[in-house]
């Protein structure tokens, strides 16, 4: 059997008005856009994340930190695309990526299958072996409330 690891990845910004909301590296029409100090993009943060924990290799905030200006309003492909190289030189290929956003608005049923083909293209894997779900936060607690969006995500990497 093929070395196999699974990581995890969790992410939470904070939503305010006059933001962009960027999801997947998709930019997503929305009265409120996530904060932060990349382009707060929760899903290829999470992503990242659950690469490098497969991959243990640490996680975003340890090689990309908020305090370096080199990352401010950066695109958060870049960060995945770091990810990946790195589990790549440690000799991991990506196997699978299950995503699930919890944001109260907008609905993203229309933008789920435009995040995947993105997703998919920055990962170089294909787009049937990425998904991503959306749920929302039932109008309770922060996400309810619309305060702020999250993100859960599981990647599957195999020794290649
Ligand atoms: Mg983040």
């Amino acid at each position: 059997m093929p070395e196999i690891r699974v990581g995890a990845g969790h992410d939470l910004h904070r939503l305010e008005p006059g933001h962009r909301l960027v999801l997947a590296g998709v930019e997503i029409p929305a009265e409120r856009g996530a904060v932060g100090h990349s382009d707060a993009d929760v899903v290829l943060h999470a992503v990242t994340d659950a690469i490098l924990g497969a991959a243990a290799l640490g996680d975003i905030g340890r090689l990309f930190p908020n305090t370096d200006p080199a990352y401010r309003d950066a695109d958060s492909g870049l960060f995945l695309t770091e990810a990946v190289r790195l589990a790549g030189l440690a000799g991991f290929e990506i196997g699978n990526v299950d995503a699930t956003v919890i944001l109260e608005e907008p609905l993203l049923a229309p933008h789920i299958d435009g995040m995947r083909t993105t997703l998919a293209d920055a990962l170089g894997i294909p787009v049937d072996r990425v998904s991503i779900k959306a749920k929302t936060g039932e109008q309770i607690e922060s996400i309810g409330r619309g305060e702020a969006l999250a993100c859960e995500a599981v990647v599957l990497l195999a020794r290649s």
